[in-house]
């Protein structure tokens, strides 16, 4: 994974990916420290994961797939039903009974077809493998593929393209795609950024792996950013957050949530739990060191609407 597959992955995403906005956040740190979010909730589909899914449906085109069978929690689904539909490819998604609603309705909308399965992510990748075997067709992942992770590493070339003094980029951390792309872009046009990751405290099995050298498992996780309820990060990802990730940090619940607050009302921008992650050990105050310049990646907007206006709607008495 070089720096070469990810310009060859935003090659194919020219056109047809927002180039999505840095946005300036002012005064949210004090001194001479800009914070700005990359606003991946203005992606296609509402999330980042369109820039994976169709950089890898456009290179399957070729060997004639047949139907792509994914698992998703729902962006990932919506994305790969987006990507086939542009692209001319039959989608089914496997998605956990609980699913955002507002996620299954989307998937739909782009052609897709749901299938449900439980609501952890081991459960759902046995299906989807269980439809591939059945019926035929192609089994893709979400996180621990090559091709995903180039398509993800576009939105790391765009920052330091819009921003080449970039110091520090935080990245929300799930299976660990957006944030091994990211890292092998940034690293390879500025090998002195910062590449962090972070996590809500109820699924915080990336910290764990990063501090023990291995690859480490959940069985329990606890989160409402439900594109961040992965029980590992893939082989793949990990032996590139090993190599170039710098930290992980962790937020809790409350932090998640007021950083959605802030992002409604200070940035005006609908950024849902899992997007709000990287952003919240901002507003919370984790980072541990001054960056003179700061990219923070939102990497979605997919809200289920009565839980967010709850969210939202929330008065909050002292500082949060
Ligand atoms: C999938 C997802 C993530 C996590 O991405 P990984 O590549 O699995 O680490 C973060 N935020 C949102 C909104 C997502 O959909």
């Amino acid at each position: 994974m070089t720096l070469e597959d990810v310009e060859a992955a935003a090659a194919r995403l020219q056109g047809l990916a927002v180039r999505t906005p840095l946005l300036l956040q002012p005064g949210l740190l004090q001194g001479p420290q800009d914070v700005y979010v990359k606003a991946e909730n203005l992606q296609r589909t509402g999330a980042f994961k369109f820039r994976g899914a169709f950089n890898t449906l456009a290179q399957m085109k070729d060997s004639d797939p047949g139907r792509v069978i994914t698992s998703s929690s729902g962006n990932h689904g919506q994305a790969v039903a987006a990507a086939g539909q542009i692209l001319g490819i039959p989608v089914t998604v496997v998605m956990p009974t609980n699913a955002i609603q507002a996620k299954v309705d989307a998937v739909k909308r782009y052609g897709g077809r749901v299938v449900f399965a439980g609501t952890s992510s081991l459960k759902r990748e046995a299906e989807a493998r269980r439809i591939g075997d059945g019926e035929g067709g192609t089994v893709i992942g979400s996180f621990d593929d090559a091709r995903i992770i180039a398509g993800q590493g576009t939105a790391g070339l765009e920052i330091l393209e819009h921003l080449p003094e970039t110091d520090l980029i935080l990245v929300p951390v799930g299976g660990g795609g957006l944030i091994s792309g990211i890292a092998v872009a940034a690293k390879a046009l500025r090998p002195s950024v910062e590449v962090i990751g972070v996590e809500p405290e109820g699924a915080a099995d990336a910290r764990d792996s990063l501090r023990s050298g291995s690859r480490v498992t959940w069985d329990r996780i606890d989160t409402i950013a439900d594109g961040l309820r992965t029980s590992s990060v893939g082989r793949l990802n990990f032996e590139i957050i090993r190599r170039l990730v710098d930290d992980i940090l962790v937020v809790s619940e409350d932090e998640i949530q007021a950083a959605m607050r802030y992002l409604a009302f200070s940035a005006k921008l609908t950024i849902e739990p899992s997007g709000a992650v990287a952003f919240a050990a901002v507003l919370a105050g984790r980072l541990q060191k001054i960056y003179r310049t700061t990219v923070v990646l939102l990497s979605g907007g997919n809200v289920d609407p009565t839980a967010y206006a709850q969210i939202i709607g929330t008065q909050v008495t002292g500082r949060s």
